[in-house]
């Protein structure tokens, strides 16, 4: 479901110029639940960008459904994104000046669906938050601006999830709640995850493991070694 093939990336200018991603290769099937690990600045998020279709890579080739990614223009690089993926930043990126019923109800909206609100008060109880619809994002904590953030990624009901740290700043309850959220879509629909965490219990609970180091993939990690 999504394919990528010898991908580098290069970001920054001058000084700041750093070859995050050194030529990844790395297949996702559909269905499947692929944990990214690995140090700080080893490139996850990067990685997880371009998965998106929001970096492009200098080289290499992103295949998602089929579509290589790599030649379509942003138009249509935006249409297949909306369709297919959810996304969970790492920094949340909620509008600020829309609460977070107007947030989760956004890409609803934007999607021409019916009864966007209800859907999105529906997602916001789901991950407990049925008393914070009105609330903007700086009035709420770190952790309640990540379940609006991760309502926001399944409100569409994407067949790919990709999320960076959703676990991050959640209490353990908390944190395995809003796994089982993950693992339960993927259960009773199929939904493909890729999931960026520090957490070994959320990555022990995916199919698979995949462990960045300086921008190229190290060895792969059996789940039950975790
Ligand atoms: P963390 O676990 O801390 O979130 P990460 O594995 O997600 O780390 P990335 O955010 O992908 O790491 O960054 C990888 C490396 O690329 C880092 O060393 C970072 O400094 C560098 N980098 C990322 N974005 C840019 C940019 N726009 N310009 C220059 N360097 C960048
Ligand atoms: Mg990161």
């Amino acid at each position: 479901i999504i394919e990528l093939e010898d991908v580098q990336l290069s970001l920054g200018d001058g000084a700041a110029r750093v070859e995050v991603l050194k030529g990844i290769s790395l297949t996702v099937e559909p269905g499947e639940a692929v944990g990214l690990v690995g140090p700080s600045g080893s490139g996850k998020s990067t990685l997880l960008m371009v998965m998106a279709g929001l970096e492009r890579p200098d080289r290499g080739r992103v295949v998602l459904d089929g579509a290589e990614l790599t030649g379509l223009g942003e138009d249509e690089l935006a249409r297949v994104r909306g369709r297919r993926i959810g996304i969970v930043f790492q920094s949340f990126h909620l509008v600020p000046t829309m609460t977070a019923l107007e947030n989760v109800a956004l890409p609803l909206e934007l999607a021409g669906r019916d009864g966007a609100f209800a859907r999105a008060k529906a997602e916001l109880e789901t991950v407990g938050l049925g008393a914070r619809l009105h609330h903007y994002p700086a009035q709420l904590s770190g952790g309640e601006q990540q379940r609006v953030a991760i309502a926001r990624a399944l409100a569409p009901d994407p067949a790919i999830v990709v999320a960076d740290e959703p676990t991050g700043n959640l209490d353990e309850t908390t944190g395995r709640g809003v796994a089982d959220l993950l693992f339960g879509l993927k259960r009773e629909r199929g939904t493909t995850l890729v999931l960026v965490t520090h957490d070994p219990s959320l990555a022990a609970r995916c199919d698979r493991t995949v462990r960045l180091r300086a921008g190229r993939i190290a060895e792969p990690v059996p789940a039950a070694e975790i």
